[in-house]
């Protein structure tokens, strides 16, 4: 039998998570919740239909080095660095041995999530010492800046200093590059952009929605969000159909 046919037009999707875990149907930010139970089905049925799961710096060498892929292929991709994605997120990538990166407020590590609307009082963020344990655990940490603000309204001296200092902050935290970025809230501009690309990273994502291949730049990866309300056919829907560019920058 001859072998598969590598195709570049093979969809990547970049999947984006906020908190796993047990959550009172919630009613703001519903695409910033999903259940475990939700989750581990989308985990099964993505190895029962053959996706392959790859690093971020994967999707980026086979969109901008058309580095070719046989399988259709997710990335999967957490925003914020919350406790309950340790608890909950974390066992279930190790069953599977997906890879996965976890996007950390430098400054805010072991505390709560304070820009969320209810002052993060029940969303309590990872330590350092609980970012060590998972990267040794094989999680890919990124940067998610110091303070999560909107990067796009911000000076130039402040928005540099959120990219960079979050970058040599998590880098001394871990003893390893950070390559990875996303922008909060997906807010950028070219400028903010040109100045993650200075501070030495690799590869980041927005929120703009779209497969990989539709990404102008490494530094502008598009995601699509798995939302609290996404049953088994809503995720699918996005992974096989949402693959067209639709731009947010905020
Ligand atoms: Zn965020």
């Amino acid at each position: 039998m001859p072998p598969l046919q590598p195709k570049l037009s093979t969809p990547i999707s970049v999947l984006m998570y906020h908190q796993i875990g047990r959550f009172d149907n919630p009613k703001e930010h519903r695409s910033c919740y999903c259940e475990v139970d939700s989750f581990r089905r989308q985990m099964a049925w993505l190895k029962y239909l053959g996706y392959r799961v790859i690093t971020l710096e994967q999707a980026r060498a086979a969109v901008f080095e058309q580095q070719l892929l046989s399988h259709p292929a997710v990335v999967l991709t957490f925003d914020d660095g919350y406790e309950n994605f340790a608890e909950y997120a974390y066992p279930i990538l190790r069953e599977y041995g997906y890879p996965a990166v976890l996007f950390a407020v430098s400054g805010l590590l072991g505390q709560p999530a304070r820009w969320l609307a209810n002052g993060g009082v029940d969303a309590p963020l990872l330590s350092g010492a609980g970012l060590r344990e998972l990267r040794a655990g094989g999680i890919e940490i990124g940067s998610h800046s110091v303070s999560h603000p909107r990067l796009g309204r911000l000076d130039p001296a402040a928005y540099r200093a959120e990219i960079a200092d979050s970058k040599a902050a998590l880098e001394d935290l871990l003893g390893a590059a950070v390559e990875s970025f996303a922008y909060p809230y997906g807010d950028y501009t070219p400028e903010v952009r040109d100045a993650v690309a200075a501070a030495g990273y690799r590869v980041a994502v927005t929120c703009s929605r779209g497969a990989a291949q539709t990404a102008p730049h490494p530094l502008e990866i598009p995601r699509k969000a798995i939302a609290w309300g996404d049953d088994l056919l809503g995720f699918f829907w996005k992974l096989r159909f949402k693959n067209r560019r639709k731009d947010r920058y905020a």
